[in-house]
């Protein structure tokens, strides 16, 4: 298990995705799910103007079910709400601006963790989130702490959005990643932290290459090595 943590659009998933392709191991981007229920508050009125209504959201949660299912063109994983593929409809700015609140509510993280621990029992899994190597699994072989510079960060998810085809600007993506990170690192339930154990890599600098290797190479000491 290799558990991957840090502030918003510090680049977790492309390092998660890319090392579990190289591992063998199973990809999963744990803030896909958070954003797949934020995506069904929105649409069942759970969400007034930009109030969340959390006890609807709470009574409603039993009528979620998400899952992940590979693309079998792109070969990623796609995340499905009750059965229907939201992988695009999550990722927007709407989704975006409501995600953190959702994320603050106790009875939705007991349900999202319950089910990320499940599909990592059997280890050979890449995780990427907020809480995965703190809360979900502390056990993990091993744990990466990713930061980069703001405006780097900026940089990289706005010409993302862009690249979807979402209508955003800089202003409004720096003003989400900072509200994000506000609410993730300060919430009372399982708040985003550097755990002590964890390996820090402040990619700022770095391709998505020298970061890959650099997360092989302490896969290879960390964990090859154990086995
Ligand atoms: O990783 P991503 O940016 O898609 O996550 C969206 C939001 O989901 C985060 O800003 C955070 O509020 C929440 N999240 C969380 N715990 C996780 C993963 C995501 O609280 N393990």
């Amino acid at each position: 298990m290799v558990a991957i943590d840090g502030f918003s659009s510090c680049g977790k998933s492309t390092l998660a995705r890319e090392l579990a392709k190289q591992l063998h191991y199973v990809f999963i981007d744990s803030g896909a799910m958070y954003r797949g229920i934020t995506l069904y508050a929105l649409r069942n009125n759970c969400v007034n103007g930009k109030e969340l209504d959390r006890g609807k959201l709470i009574q409603e949660l039993d009528h979620i079910q998400l899952s992940f299912r590979l693309n079998p063109e792109t070969q990623k994983p796609e995340l499905h709400l009750n059965g229907e593929n939201v992988e695009h409809e999550i990722r927007t700015p709407k989704v975006a601006s409501q995600v953190s609140q959702v994320a603050t509510i106790k009875e939705v993280r007991a349900k999202l963790v319950d089910q990320q621990r499940e599909m990592g029992k059997n280890g050979g899994v890449v995780m990427d989130g907020r809480d995965i190597g703190s809360v979900v699994f502390p056990n993990a072989e091993l744990k990466l702490f990713i930061t980069a510079e703001i405006e780097t960060r900026v940089q990289r998810r706005y010409l993302e959005l862009k690249e979807k085809g979402l209508n955003t600007d800089k202003e409004e993506v720096k003003a989400n990643l900072l509200e994000r990170d506000r609410i993730d690192s300060t919430r009372k339930e399982s708040p985003l932290i550097q755990t002590e154990d964890a390996v820090v890599i402040d990619n700022t600098h770095l391709s998505r290459s020298e970061q890959l290797e650099l997360a092989l190479e302490l896969v290879e000491k960390k964990i090859v090595t154990l086995a």
